[in-house]
């Protein structure tokens, strides 16, 4: 029997060494952390989106390169989908929620999911070794040697599955991109996605706290500098935007964030549009705030306008244009009205950066995806690697996109793994490229 090295305990390490497991090879995970799964148990604020029901989910996917990303993608969920992801977890006895797409375990707790995959790791035999960091890891022409600070394991196949550098404290620091450069692979820069954005300036400070509806558009500059240099819109959403002391956040902000990441690394510049009323047509919202200036003309613009915006966040749009609140509703003019209008449905927020590691949920970037076969997410480079999870150069939205990218990930890594290195004829098929190249 071969023996397979799993490092990492988290979504994709876990799926790995279960389906491995199944296909007869004998399994180690070693994790760096004290626990297994301490990503997995803040998921969807502990009660764990672990998958989506969009029937476009295959292709929700970004990386680099769209094409590359696309033909991966859909390959791994041929073989592991999203409905053989809910049968995986019906067998284990994990009852699933629909919330309008969302699925959640029934017990709302991030915590059965982990219980489940543990008690099917144990039951498999697979061996768990915690605190265990792999500091190194040597590929011999056949086998791996395997450091980690108390001892040297020896494996035939190795499957990388230590996540990315989202959130440090649950163990995912990077160490795995490390590893994988030292075997020779190259890593696309690794940023913070799934995040908050700060703005430049200070205009919306007051808004600190505040909830509201919006559409957001994230514009980069295309051509920064260049003559010809124009706003590209790369990503729209809807929903529920949150103002920070120095931005925006909420689920609206993180699914556009990664694009931000990417474009400033880039040095392009960024803004983003907010529609604050998305339903409602220009022409209609002008005419809504021609009526009630009409209908509250001695009122001020902030109770006049009450019913629209926040009151804290229509305050500050209408000092955006230099009026203030508490002018006579009556006293605003035709020019001002439109203006108003626009502004509510097109405010320019120009983009300064997005939050850390520890303030996001994913990274964007990772192990370059030329660089895996995608069919079996083996190593190119190394013939006793394969990779799975967040640690690949693939990144999805927010409601259990990412979750699904590692379940699938992880059990179809862990599959060919297991039948790869169980066939030592195929053991040399591919080239090694010396890590020191
Ligand atoms: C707050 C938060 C909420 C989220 N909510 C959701 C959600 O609801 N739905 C969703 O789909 N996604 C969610 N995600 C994203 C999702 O959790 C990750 O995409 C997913 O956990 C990635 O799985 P992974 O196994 O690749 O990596 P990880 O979960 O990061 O696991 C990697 C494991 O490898 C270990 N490790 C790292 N380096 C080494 C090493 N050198 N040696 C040994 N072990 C090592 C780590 O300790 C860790 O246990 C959320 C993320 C965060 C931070």
């Amino acid at each position: 029997m071969r023996e397979i090295i799993v490092a990492g305990c988290g979504p994709a390490g876990m799926l790995a060494a279960i389906a491995a497991a199944r296909e007869g090879a004998k399994v180690t995970i070693l994790e760096a952390k004290e626990k297994p799964g301490r990503k997995l148990l803040m998921t969807g604020n502990g009660r764990c989106n672990l998958t989506n029901l969009d029937p476009k989910l295959p292709r929700s996917y970004y990386g680099t390169d769209p094409e590359t990303v696309r033909k991966l993608a859909s390959g791994i969920f041929e073989q592991f989908s999203v409905s053989d992801t809910l049968a995986f977890f019906e067998e284990l006895g994990l009852l699933t929620m629909d919330k309008n797409g969302y699925v959640y375990p029934y017990t709302g707790q991030a915590s059965s999911v982990l219980e489940l995959l543990l008690q099917e790791l144990r039951r498999l035999k697979v061996k768990l070794k915690f605190s265990e960091k792999i500091l190194s890891a040597t590929w011999r022409d056949g086998w791996w040697d395997v450091n980690t600070a108390s001892w040297t394991y020896r494996c035939d196949y190795l499957i990388l599955a230590c996540g990315s550098r989202a959130i440090s404290s649950t163990g995912s620091d990077g160490s795995g991109y490390t590893l994988a450069k030292q075997i020779g692979h190259s890593i696309v820069p690794v940023l913070p996605a799934l995040t908050a954005l700060t703005v430049k300036g200070n205009s919306f400070a007051a808004c600190f706290g505040v909830r509201c509806h919006a559409k957001i558009s994230l514009c980069v500059m295309a051509g920064n500098g260049k003559e010809n240099a124009s706003w590209e819109t790369l990503a729209q959403d809807t929903g529920e935007l949150q103002w920070t002391d120095n931005g925006i956040s909420g689920i609206v902000v993180f699914q556009v964030s990664r694009f931000a990441s990417r474009a400033l690394y880039n040095g392009n510049k960024v803004r983003v549009i907010l529609d604050f009323l998305p339903e409602i047509p220009s022409v209609e919202l002008r005419s809504v705030l021609g009526k009630l200036t009409e209908r509250y003309s001695e009122e001020t613009a902030g109770q006049a306008f009450s019913g629209l915006l926040p009151a804290k966040l229509m305050s500050a749009v209408l000092e955006q244009m230099r009026m203030k609140s508490s002018m006579k509703a009556g006293n605003i003019t035709e020019k001002q009205l439109s203006s108003l209008a626009y502004v509510i449905k097109n405010l320019v927020l120009p983009i300064h950066g997005t939050r850390d590691f520890e303030q996001c949920q994913v990274c964007t970037g990772g192990v370059a995806l030329e660089e895996v076969e995608a069919e079996t997410l083996n190593s190119k480079i190394c013939p006793g690697l394969s990779m799975a999870g967040e640690i690949l150069d693939i990144d999805g939205p927010c409601g259990g996109y990412n979750l699904q990218w590692a379940w699938s990930s992880g059990y179809v890594a862990g599959t060919h793994a297991a039948r790869k290195s169980a066939d030592p004829s195929k053991e040399n098929e591919i080239r090694f490229r010396e890590s020191t190249e």
